[in-house]
C-alpha cells in the first residue's frame, strides 16, 4: 500500500477564498509508494509550496484525506525531515551541533538524548563524512560555503531517520556544479536508505534526474492540477 495517500485534497486558504471558489489546490490524487522518490514541477503559483504544506500537516485540506503512513493526517507530523531552498542552520551552532539539533527535540531520541550523546555524535559525524562534511564539523555554517550548508541541511532533515524527506526547492540558490554533486549525494543517501522523498521543484531537468515519478502541476484557467507526467526507471 502507498506510503502517502492524496484522495481528491482541496484547499482554499480561508473561508472567503472557500466561498470564491478559489482553490490554492484542487483535486489532487496521488499516491506515493514505500521508498518512492517523487518530484513535483510546475511554475511558481500552481500550488507547489501549498502541496508540501498539506503533506507535512501545517494545514488541513478543505475536501479529500491525506493519509500518510496508514493515518489520516490531523496535525504536523514528526516523521519528516525538510530542507529548503535558504538552508536554515542556526547560526550560534556549529555544523555538528547543527545536524544534532533534531535528536534534542523529537522523541524518541529527546529523552535519552543526554545517555546517548556520544552515539548520536558518532551518527551525525558519520553522515556529515557521507556528504563529504568530514573535518567540517566543528565549523560555524558562516565558515561553509552555500553548497556545504545545504548539505549540513538536509543530513539534519535526516538523522532522525525520517520515513519521509521533504525538499522545497533545496538546490535553487547552488552554482550549476555544485547542484549537480548534491543530486548525485541526494540520489546515493535515497538509494541506501529507503527513505521517501517529495521533492518540489522549478527544474524539469533537476526532477528527472532524481526521481522515480514526475508530477506536473500545471495552472488551467482556474484550476490546479497534478498529473503523473514521467514513469522513469533508476539508474
Ligand atoms: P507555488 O509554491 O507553486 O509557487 P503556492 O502553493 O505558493 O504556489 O500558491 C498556490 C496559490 O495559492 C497561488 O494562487 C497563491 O497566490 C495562493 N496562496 C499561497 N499562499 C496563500 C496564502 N497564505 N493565502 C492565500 N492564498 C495563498
Ligand atoms: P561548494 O561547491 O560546496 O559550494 P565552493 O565551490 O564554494 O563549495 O568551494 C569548493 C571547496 O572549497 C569546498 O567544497 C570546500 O572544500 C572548500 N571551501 C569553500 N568554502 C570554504 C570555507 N568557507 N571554509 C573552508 N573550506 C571551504
Amino acid at each position: 500500500s502507498a506510503f502517502v495517500d492524496f484522495r481528491e485534497v482541496w484547499l482554499a486558504y480561508n473561508d472567503e477564498l472557500l466561498a470564491q471558489g478559489q482553490f490554492a489546490v484542487e483535486d489532487i490524487t496521488l499516491q506515493v509508494e514505500e521508498g518512492e522518490f517523487i518530484a513535483i514541477v510546475g511554475p511558481s503559483g500552481c500550488g507547489k509550496s501549498t502541496f508540501m504544506k498539506l503533506a507535512t500537516g501545517l494545514r488541513r485540506p478543505s475536501r479529500g484525506t491525506i493519509i500518510i503512513g496508514g493515518r489520516e493526517v490531523d496535525g504536523p507530523l514528526k516523521i519528516t525531515g525538510m530542507a529548503f531552498q535558504a538552508p536554515s542552520l542556526l547560526p550560534w551552532r556549529t555544523t555538528l551541533a547543527n545536524v544534532l539539533l533534531p535528536l534534542e527535540i523529537v522523541e524518541p531520541y529527546r529523552s535519552s538524548f543526554r545517555a546517548k550523546k556520544a552515539e548520536y555524535v558518532e551518527k551525525a559525524r558519520k553522515l556529515l563524512a557521507s556528504v563529504g562534511l568530514a573535518g567540517y564539523e566543528d565549523k560555524y555554517p558562516w565558515q561553509l560555503s552555500g553548497g556545504m550548508q545545504q548539505r549540513a541541511s538536509i543530513c539534519r532533515a535526516l538523522i532522525h531517520e525520517p520515513k519521509m524527506l521533504l525538499l522545497d526547492e533545496p538546490f535553487g540558490a547552488l552554482d550549476a556544479f555544485t547542484r549537480e554533486e548534491l543530486w548525485c549525494t541526494l540520489r546515493d543517501l535515497q538509494a541506501a536508505q529507503k527513505f521517501n522523498v517529495i521533492l518540489v521543484t522549478h527544474d524539469l531537468r533537476e526532477s528527472v534526474f532524481l526521481a522515480d515519478t514526475v508530477y506536473v502541476m500545471s495552472k488551467s484557467p482556474g484550476r490546479f492540477v497534478v498529473r503523473r507526467e514521467i514513469d522513469l526507471p533508476r539508474p
